[in-house]
């Protein structure tokens, strides 16, 4: 209080970092927060935060925020600061053209997971209805598409099933592929004190996760597999189950398809996919295996929380598809201590995908081919729709490499920087005729584009966030825009000076469109998210306050449908070239690319991304701790600081990816989920070989 003074107020708002969604206190000065205080009375945290929500808010102010837009004819030459009016007009220009010259298919746009609902809504809506096509697609695409897929197929709804709370009821606790320690540190802490209360921890992760140390622990069985064998991991899981008679014959009598449930259990019961047959798959002891499958089965509440190393694989959506079999066969769905939990890593990645940023879907995942609900959007949005998919990411860029693809709306993500394969992604948008990027930072995208629009921070605009847990909060301004529009009130500008009109007074109008359209939001107002503090969706005549815990009583499909899921390995495998295996992740102070936390305080605690490998790995290549090593996949190349440390397992290595200098993408490769185009960023196979410093 004496450093920075005493506050003239307090707003509510919702932390802009990770899928957790704590609420704090925006203790303002002025115009000026003085303090981020976690709020009591938040569902998703209830008064507990982590150092990125707490300090790492003073990005919003940073000198390098972009305070006007600018344009320039090509990228080879300068910047011109512009007015609103200049830099809307040139790029409305500038798609018309192209879609007149190459055709309505010819431009697209990307929705930001880091933006609002209402600001996804009006983004993926601009594209379909202004655009004239379904080129909207989410940097979800490169996160949880997996997730949205596989729960869809096995459970009927693409989200997560239980609060974050309900963790206190859970008696054995199985987390793959996640780090929450560091990624979700909220949530990380309650799983703590559950385990120290008690529960089972099996945690099924090439690494030894700080989870693994938590003092008090009672008991703990990892798995360290190797990576890209998760789908044979958890088919040697359920074999045991099955195979052992440890499944809920109850449960699955009654509340699954059981022509699916008799197929899968032929599959499952297969030799192959014993956990002895797939040791040497997996990398995994057999009796490990078996401990954790009769664990898990046996306790009284099973849980299942799981991260980006299941959804970014090439068999990313297999590997939900699993996750979601484990827990049906078990009967772990549908009550308090039980569930399939996807940890999401940015702040409205459940939001985004909800708003329809997909290709095939529109908001409330109704797909687009279906001429009921297209005619629905269309009467109110009163234009025609396309019936056809649009490109996602990747397809976009290909598309752009051939000439076909020439102009792209991108708000809120930093593609250039956080998709992989760099190469590839740089030659696509230097193809481009028209690049408007959103941003409130110059970011690598932006090198380029021909329009730069200023973004607005989570503390310059109204509007909501979806968490993990499906909890819809409140984000409320506590200043005024830096550059003069929320952006919701740039996408509106967009669209009319595109000929498609827009008119809304504030978010709260675009949350009642969006609950006219959606059938999981049709009670989701702002004047119940204040009555209520929050909703989790779905909120609607049955469900007027929402829901906390889905399929209690129905999956939305009616029965659950258990998925064949036929381990395939990935390309990606060790080879005397690229013997090691390279797997990314986060840690606690920074977030993401960094393009936020880089600007704050937290760079104190972590101002390099390291190579961390095994002592062994290290040894026989003559690399010391701090030494400088360079890492080179059949992707591209880049230099790093060795960390040794006997977290890896022999043959692994792992990296951040928080500071655009360290590369981590150049070296990633294009492999992708079969399924949803995911990136396969948890497997590269690489060579380390000591350098010198650069
Ligand atoms: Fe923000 Fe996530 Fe930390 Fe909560 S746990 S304060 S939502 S970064």
């Amino acid at each position: 209080v004496e450093e920075h003074g005493t506050p003239d107020r307090s707003i509510v708002t919702t932390c802009a970092y990770c899928g957790v969604g704590c609420s704090f206190e925006a203790q303002m000065k002025g115009n000026e927060v003085i303090r981020m205080v976690p709020f009591k009375g938040g569902a998703a945290n209830q008064g507990h935060a982590c150092v990125k929500g707490r300090f790492a808010f003073g990005y919003a102010t940073h000198k390098d925020r972009i305070k006007a837009p600018m344009i320039r004819d090509a990228i080879d030459q300068p910047w011109r600061t512009v007015s609103w009016d200049e830099a809307i007009t040139f790029a409305a220009e500038r798609f018309k053209a192209i879609q007149a010259q190459h055709g309505r298919n010819s431009i697209g746009g990307i929705t930001s997971s880091r933006c609002t609902n209402e600001e996804t809504y009006l983004v993926q809506k601009l594209i379909r209805a202004a655009f004239g096509n379904n080129n909207t697609d989410t940097c979800a695409r490169v996160c949880h598409s997996p997730t949205g897929f596989g729960l869809k197929a096995t459970l009927g709804e693409s989200a997560g099933t239980q609060t974050f709370d309900s963790v206190r009821f859970a008696d054995a606790i199985l987390v793959i592929g996640a780090n929450p320690t560091d990624a979700h540190p909220v949530f990380g802490s309650q799983l703590r004190r559950r385990l120290r209360e008690g529960a089972d921890l099996i945690v099924a992760d090439p690494r030894k996760i700080d989870l693994l140390k938590t003092p008090h622990l009672s008991s703990a069985v990892h798995l360290p597999l190797r990576p890209g064998t998760n789908v044979a991991l958890i088919n040697a899981l359920a074999h045991v189950v099955i195979t052992e008679g440890l499944e809920d014959r109850a449960f699955i009598t009654e509340r699954c398809d059981t022509a699916a449930f008799e197929q899968w259990e032929a599959f499952i019961k297969q030799s192959s996919n014993s956990p002895e047959a797939l040791a040497d798959v997996t990398g995994v002891a057999p009796e490990q295996v078996r401990e954790a499958a009769r664990r898990f089965a046996q306790a009284a509440n099973g849980a299942i929380y799981y991260g980006l190393g299941v959804t970014e694989h090439s068999q990313g959506s297999t590997m939900v598809m699993g996750i979601a079999n484990l827990a049906l066969a078990t009967g772990n769905i549908g009550r308090e201590g039980v569930g399939v939990n996807p940890l999401r890593g940015q702040n409205n990645v459940q939001g985004s995908c909800d708003m329809g940023s997909f290709p095939h879907e529109f908001p409330g995942y109704q797909h687009v081919g279906d001429d009921a609900v297209r005619t629905r959007f269309e009467a109110l949005w009163g234009v025609p729709l396309d019936a056809e998919p649009g490109l996602r990411i990747p397809n976009m860029f290909d598309a752009a490499i051939n000439g076909e693809f020439k102009g792209m709306y991108v708000q809120g993500e930093d593609i250039a920087q956080s998709d992989p394969d760099t190469q590839h992604v740089e030659a696509a948008l230097r193809s481009l005729d028209c690049l408007v990027v959103q941003d409130i930072f110059l970011n690598e995208t932006a090198k380029f584009a021909h329009v730069l629009l200023p973004g607005s921070t989570f503390l310059e605009k109204d509007g909501t966030f979806t968490n993990a847990e499906r909890r819809i909060n409140r984000v409320r301004k506590v200043m005024p825009p830096l550059a003069g529009k929320e952006d919701w009130q740039v996408t509106m500008a967009l669209a009319n000076a595109l000929g498609y009109p827009m008119n809304y007074g504030h978010p709260s109008e675009i949350m009642d469109e969006i609950a006219q359209l959606t059938p999981t939001f049709t009670g989701v107002s702002y004047n119940k998210l204040e009555q209520l503090g929050s909703i989790q969706w779905p909120c609607n005549e049955q469900y007027p306050e929402g829901t906390p815990i889905m399929h209690e009583m129905e999956f939305p499909i009616g029965k659950a449908r258990f998925a064949i899921t036929t381990f395939v390995p990935t390309e990606e495998r060790s080879t005397r070239r690229y013997p090691l295996l390279l797997t990314t992740g986060r840690i606690l102070s920074q977030y993401n690319v960094g393009a936020q936390t880089r600007r704050t305080d937290n760079q104190i605690w972590h101002h390099e991304d390291r190579l961390e490998l095994h002592p062994s790995d290290a040894q026989v290549r003559g690399i010391k701790d701090g030494d400088w090593v360079g890492i080179s996949s059949r992707a591209g190349e880049t230099v790093l600081r060795a960390l040794i440390s006997e977290r890896m397992q022999p043959g692994v290595v792992y990296t951040t990816f928080h500071h655009p200098e360290s590369g981590a993408n150049v070296i990633t490769t294009d492999a992708s989920d079969w399924a949803t185009n995911c990136p396969e960023y948890k497997v590269t196979a690489v060579q380390v070989v000591p350098v010198s410093a650069p």
